[in-house]
């Protein structure tokens, strides 16, 4: 802004100059004409006036001499003074310019007539006789001949003429004056100007300047003030906006028309390019340097011509969904917006519940085969002796239980899974009781399996669901108890570390292959699916612990080696 008001400053100064400077170069011109003028006619009334003193003068000296010798006086006259003496018939009798003989009759001028008529007569005129433009005068004598003198302007503009190179001298004088003070004046007029301009700049007072400027300096002032905000509001929008894109998960790509990227976020640079860049990289880059996928591809074409379309396509191992839409204006389409989200979590719960229904199905409908298969065998009479019958009761009996328990795991782990954490419903718990009481319930169970249970350590109480965590210490220890050996032994330790309490059940039992440690906390693995059966497992156990432990924002461990045992460590912030 500041340079714009240097030049404004330089422009109005040259052009202050340039009109001072004319206008003095036009006064000194006009000045000197005028004055030429004016001393020009001055001395032309003054010469006539002479003409018409001396006409006056002689004509009255006529009367007292002789004609002859009358004609011999008009002789000595100036050189520039004409005389002509003219009989009253108009003949001319003498002329001090030309010989009377050659001169026509002079009878038809007009000063002559006037002065036949009224006694004198004047006139000014290009002379016939001389080609000079010449002042008449003439006189009636009184005897009614005529006495003219007449004098030439010649003269006087000779002299003007004369005059001209002292004139010009002036003039080139006065001019240098001009320049002079113009420079001055200009500098004079425009100070309170620069003075403003500084005090701008500078967001000063301005201190002297013109009081007419002043409601301009606040106008400007205000609209720099004004600026100033939009500016800062501006940068604010631009970093909120910058934030906004930065921070969000959905990857967000804006081509213009002829295919090049505008702007990209870096949530849609990591997932469309499988890796982390600077988005100077991409920008003004045609999109196609990002991603070639041919569901992209045919979705931002769709766009260009006007249409929203959206596709689904999978990327380094991930599920996007992508929606482009034309982005309109005046009714033309001008770019696209391309959204991208990461619908992997999305797609894989679907397809785990998808997976879940059928499993449940299936997990179901297996005892209630086998409890159907027995009713009918008896109700047909195949079971005939009490014995038959004892065992095939305790068949149905036992998996009518594995049918309760497995229903009792689902309707436990939809009711985690379902609940939304809330910090209100969180009480202190104290894990040093309930694992003491998980323990004691788990008693028989060890000692039925031949296994000795141990609880070590003590902790702080954390702030947890009671109930949930009982379950996941239970179906931990269960699970320890359930898959050892004879005379194995289970520990469950509790340890206060930093800022987190670590639940470790550790045993000696079977270990579980590599391939499966992953996999064992989803729901209905198992691996090792008739022996699970056989002890009654669900397939379930392991899947409501982890639910319980996201459900307390902790995380978990799992160690294993076959034959030689396992240890799944539960850490939970305090
Ligand atoms: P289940 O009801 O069958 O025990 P879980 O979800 O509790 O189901 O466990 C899943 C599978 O993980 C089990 O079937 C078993 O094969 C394996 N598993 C769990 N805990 C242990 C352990 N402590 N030692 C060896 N294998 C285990």
């Amino acid at each position: 802004m500041s340079s714009a008001r240097q030049r404004f400053n330089t422009q109005m100064k040259k052009r202050i100059y340039w009109v001072l400077l004319l206008l003095s170069a036009v006064g000194v011109v006009s000045a000197c004409m005028l004055t030429l003028t004016v001393a020009m006619q001055y001395s032309m009334r003054q010469a006539e006036q002479m003409i018409c003193d001396l006409t006056d003068t002689i004509s009255a000296s006529y009367s007292y001499m002789e004609q002859e010798a009358y004609l011999e006086m008009l002789a000595c006259l100036p050189d520039n003074v004409r005389a002509t003496f003219i009989t009253d018939d108009g003949t001319v009798l003498y002329d001090s310019d030309a010989t009377e003989s050659e001169m026509e009759n002079h009878f038809g001028r007009p000063e002559i007539q006037e002065a036949m008529e009224q006694g004198w007569g004047e006139d000014i005129r290009r002379s016939a006789t001389t080609s000079i433009s010449s002042y008449y005068y003439a006189v009636r004598l009184t005897d009614g001949s005529i006495l003219r003198l007449s004098r030439s302007y010649s003269s006087i503009r000779g002299m003007v003429v004369g005059a001209l190179p002292g004139i010009a001298v002036i003039l080139l004088l006065l001019f240098g004056m001009a320049l002079y003070f113009s420079r001055r004046l200009t500098r004079w007029m425009i100070r309170p100007v620069e003075r403003a301009v500084r005090a701008l700049d500078h967001n000063e007072e301005g201190g002297a300047m013109y009081d007419e400027l002043t409601p301009f300096v606040s106008h400007i002032r205000a609209q720099d003030q004004q600026i100033h905000d939009q500016r800062v509001t501006l940068e604010q929008e631009r970093e909120t906006l910058g934030i906004i894109t930065n921070s969000m998960r959905e990857g967000l790509m804006l081509i213009s028309k002829d295919k090049t990227i505008i702007f990209i976020n870096p949530s849609a640079i990591s997932m469309l390019t499988g890796r982390k860049a600077d988005v100077y990289e991409f920008q003004g880059h045609s999109y196609l340097l990002v991603n070639r996928t041919s569901e992209l591809h045919e979705c931002v074409m769709a766009a260009m011509e006007g249409d929203s379309r959206d596709e689904v396509f999978t990327l380094y191992g991930k599920i996007y969904h992508v929606y482009a839409s034309p982005m309109m204006r005046m009714g033309q389409v001008h770019g696209v917006v391309v959204i991208v989200l990461d619908e992997t979590q999305q797609r894989l719960a679907e397809r785990s519940r998808r997976e879940f229904s059928a499993n449940v199905s299936h997990e179901l409908k297996t005892p209630l085969t086998s409890i159907s298969g027995y009713a009918e065998m008896m109700e047909n009479g195949m079971v005939s002796s009490m014995d038959d019958i004892r065992v095939f009761s305790a068949s149905i009996h036992k998996e009518a239980l594995r049918l309760i328990a497995l229903i009792e795991d689902i309707i436990r782990l939809s009711r985690i899974e379902e609940s939304p954490r809330q910090t209100e419903e969180l009480q202190a718990v104290s894990l040093n009781e309930l694992c003491a009481a998980v323990a004691e319930s788990l008693q028989p169970v060890a000692q039925k399996a031949n296994v000795q249970l141990h609880l070590e350590g003590s902790v702080p109480p954390i702030a947890g669901a009671e109930a949930m965590l009982s379950e996941m210490v239970y179906n931990l220890c269960e699970n320890a108890i359930k898959y050892n050996r004879p005379n194995g032994a289970v520990w469950l330790t509790l340890t206060d570390g930093d800022g987190e309490i670590e639940v470790k059940v550790r045993d000696t039992g079977i270990g579980i292959p590599e391939e499966s440690q992953m996999r064992v906390f989803e729901r209905f693995y198992r691996v090792d699916k008739s022996r699970s059966k056989q002890i009654g497992g669900t397939g379930l156990g392991l899947s409501i612990v982890k639910h319980v432990v996201e459900y307390h924002l902790g995380r978990i461990e799992l160690d294993s080696a076959l034959g030689s045992g396992t240890e799944i460590r539960v850490y939970l912030p305090k």
